[in-house]
């Protein structure tokens, strides 16, 4: 369907110049400006269909189309307006150049994991320059006032050459690379087009222009419409690509990657090597600009990877935090009592020192909970967990919430003696404290503690402890709470 039409196209683009010979080149270029509208609005188009996300690279194209259009246009108005007076050829060949700057900007940026807008912004910068320096040295071989002698007219023929070759192998190496459906599609059209361009516009500036048809308005002109449609029928339609066809090379995907960044300030700085014998100051400045440019960019690239390293490290840590913290007291869990009493137990076989362990429940919490609600106990448990930790003084000791109201302390190298001062201790602050509970005798939220003293001898699990601690508890509260016992 859309190969007929733009059969039609051509078809109705050859018969107008040729019946109508009178008006020949303002229908010719009807046709001329035509062509690249509809490849623009193609790419608009497609740019919308994929989402505002993904369409950097339709718009570039877009872009790049509507420059033609511009370039076309000028030259409309220099032929039919100003009557061939050569006003416009500057604007002419600068649009037409210019019109290869969106593309680079394309094949340098579409698809590329930009960490900052900086290097974005760095990237555009480069790729004006680009055009900006192409353009002059195409006009150091030409003047404002048109193409002076057919040598310079087949030299500015070969710097289209070159642009439009340059254009092409680099859209169709990212169409080879490309990994992904849509940017397989993005560059399977960009690089369909350019090839197709550079051919054409090769065959048009060497033979049609200099030898056939020196003006626009022959039958030749329908020639170039040939990759503006040919891109509106690849653009148009969107084919699945089978899943074997997005295996790139390994290398050349790699190739893509380190190489893209370069690609601008590396053609930047060929393009003001060969500018710096025209014009000195301005290739100096190229150079300038190529090098500033891509050392800015990497440094960039470099910052925001040490950056993203430092979020993956704090990330990590965080991380490790949460795995060994309780949620709701804030205090070390379960997890990371049972790590740390494995780790003192070893200790203290190896230095055959007496460690003790504290198993601490919060007395009547049952009824404190029926009585003032279930987050007026989780407020109660983290007031304790405070009271507690407050009263933990030495950096080896470890308080961990061991489930729903208990908690346990570990004091590595420490005899039964001063794990019955610091259990003391804790009841009295917890009494201090004063937490209102009105179902308890004492009016006041108050804790029992089991304490257990050992000096591990081979063969004995810490697990001993804490049964030996547990026992203590238990007597604790059946001595009537609010106290503590020791294992004997
Ligand atoms: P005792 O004096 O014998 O220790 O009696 P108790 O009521 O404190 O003991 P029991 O084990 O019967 O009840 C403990 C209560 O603690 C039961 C449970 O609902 C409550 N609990 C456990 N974890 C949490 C928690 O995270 N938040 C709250 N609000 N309550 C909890
Ligand atoms: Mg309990
Ligand atoms: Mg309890």
């Amino acid at each position: 369907m859309m190969l007929l039409l733009a059969i039609g196209f051509m078809l109705l683009h050859a018969l107008c110049v040729l019946l109508l010979p009178a008006h020949a080149i303002a229908a010719s270029y009807v046709f001329l400006l035509a062509a690249p509208l509809l490849a623009f609005a193609c790419a608009l188009r497609r740019g919308l269909m994929v989402g505002l996300h993904h369409s950097h690279g339709w718009s570039l194209i877009a872009l790049s189309m509507l420059l033609w259009t511009a370039g076309m246009f000028t030259s409309l108005c220099q032929d039919l307006v100003f009557r061939n007076l050569n006003v416009a050829p500057g604007a002419t060949m600068l649009l037409y150049t210019l019109y290869g700057v969106p593309i680079s900007y394309a094949v340098a940026t579409v698809g590329v994991d930009y960490r900052s807008g900086l290097q974005r912004g760095i990237d555009a910068i480069l790729a004006v320059s680009l055009g900006y320096l192409y353009f002059v040295l195409m006009f150091s071989w030409t003047t404002l006032q048109g193409v002076s002698s057919r040598e310079s007219a087949e030299m500015i023929a070969l710097m289209f050459d070159l642009e439009n070759a340059f254009l092409a192998a680099m859209t169709t190496i990212r169409f080879f690379a490309a990994n992904t459906p849509r940017l397989r599609h993005l560059f399977g059209a960009l690089s369909v087009f350019t090839l197709l361009y550079g051919l054409v516009a090769a065959y048009y500036n060497h033979h049609v222009a200099l030898d056939v048809a020196p003006d626009i308005g022959t039958v030749y002109d329908v020639v170039v419409d040939v990759p503006f449609l040919v891109f509106i029928i690849v653009a148009w339609r969107i084919r699945q690509p089978r899943a074997h066809t997005l295996n790139p090379p390994d290398a050349l995907v790699r190739f893509v990657r380190l190489g893209s960044p370069l690609l601008l300030a590396l053609s930047v700085l060929t393009v003001a090597l060969l500018v710096v014998r025209q014009r000195f100051a301005l290739g100096v400045a190229g150079v300038v600009a190529a090098a500033l440019g891509y050392g800015l960019r990497s440094i960039l690239s470099q910052v925001s990877q040490v950056e993203a390293a430092d979020r993956l490290r704090n990330d990590q840590t965080l991380l490790a935090e949460l795995a060994l913290h309780d949620g709701l007291t804030g205090i070390s869990n379960r997890r990371a009592f049972e790590e740390a009493i494995e780790r003192e137990w070893r200790l203290a076989s190896r230095t055959q020192q007496a460690m003790s362990l504290l198993l601490i429940d919060v007395d009547m919490f049952k009824q404190y909970n029926d009585r003032y609600g279930h987050l007026a106990g989780d407020a109660c448990l983290r007031d304790v967990a405070a009271i507690l930790t407050q009263a933990v003084q030495r950096p080896s000791d470890l308080l961990a919430r061991y489930g729903g109201e208990e908690f346990v302390l570990i004091l590595p190298a420490t005899p039964l003696a001063g794990a019955t001062d610091v259990a003391e201790r804790l009841c009295d602050l917890v009494r201090q404290q004063n937490l209102h509970h009105d179902d308890s005798p004492v009016g006041h939220v108050t804790i029992s503690i089991g304490v257990a003293s050992i000096v591990p001898a081979q063969g004995v699990l810490s697990d001993e402890l804490v049964a030996a601690a547990d026992r203590a508890l238990y007597e604790a509260k059946r001595k009537g709470r609010n106290r503590f016992e020791a294992a004997t």
